[in-house]
């Protein structure tokens, strides 16, 4: 594994997407997806010259996290993005642990994380950054709330309109935008429309809410993160371009 030879490629692909699209690279955050792997690989991306990590689950994250700081010295400057869906009785974790969460879903999800950042002094001056995570594909297995036909159905865009209500007003909390995950092995064109229709969502939201940010579009693995730069993500979450297959 040559993470720092994957890790530029990645970077030069980004650039081209983001050119292609009339974008600044410097828009894009990459976001390395190091579940599975062990703290030396975070280490070695570090020294790589990566600085966001992506971990799907709360007990991993838990657990390599000051993994990665004993190796590192004190509070490296590392972002800690929680990229994975979240049981509400793993709130605390994320809230203890994360810099930026992907995946909130369920008001009741936002109000235990506002609470905890409450409890251990975060909220209001350092709030968690938080991305609302969409079903735009429709398909029955995806997490998030289902925005899968959006544009006709009044009462999926209700639904997305009163998490993000909640969100705004929880001081725990701050909004960045909507995070999606594209249909499995679908079609360029397929996957394309997904982000793009998240794209207009997103828009639609900001009209709807204007007080609070939901620029950010967290959207694009490593199958598909050409694709969804060009249809204006700001975050990319990808493991196996930089760091291989997982084991
Ligand atoms: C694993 C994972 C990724 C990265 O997937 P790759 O295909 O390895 O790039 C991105 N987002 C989420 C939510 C993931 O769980």
């Amino acid at each position: 594994m040559d993470i720092e030879k994957n890790y530029a490629a990645v970077l030069e692909r980004v650039a081209r997407a983001a050119g292609s699209a009339g974008r600044q690279p410097s828009a894009v955050t990459v976001v390395a997806v190091t579940k599975t792997w062990p703290a030396d690989v975070v280490v070695a991306a570090y020294e790589a010259g990566i600085r966001d990590f992506g971990e799907n689950r709360a007990a991993e994250l838990v657990e390599k996290r000051p993994a990665v700081a004993a190796r590192l010295g004190q509070a490296p400057d590392i972002v800690w993005h929680a990229i994975g869906a979240l049981q509400s009785r793993k709130t605390d974790l994320i809230a203890d642990e994360a810099d930026v969460f992907h995946a909130l879903d369920r008001p009741k999800i936002a109000k235990r994380l506002s609470r905890r950042l409450e409890e251990n002094g975060r909220a209001g001056e350092r709030p968690l950054p938080v991305f609302l995570e969409v079903n735009v594909s429709g398909e029955a297995s995806k997490a998030g709330i289902d925005c899968g036909q959006w544009e006709e159905d009044a009462g999926q865009r209700e639904e997305l309109r009163r998490l993000a209500e909640a969100v705004a007003q929880l001081p725990g909390l701050a909004p960045q935008g909507l995070m999606t995950m594209a249909p499995w092995q679908a079609e360029p064109a397929v996957i394309r429309q997904v982000f793009r229709r998240t794209r207009q969502l997103s828009e639609w939201l900001q009209e709807q809410l204007p007080s609070a940010n939901w620029s950010q579009l967290s959207m694009g693995m490593t199958d598909d993160f050409e694709i969804a730069i060009e249809e204006g993500a700001t975050h990319v979450r990808i493991g196996r371009a930089i760091f291989g297959e997982r084991e």
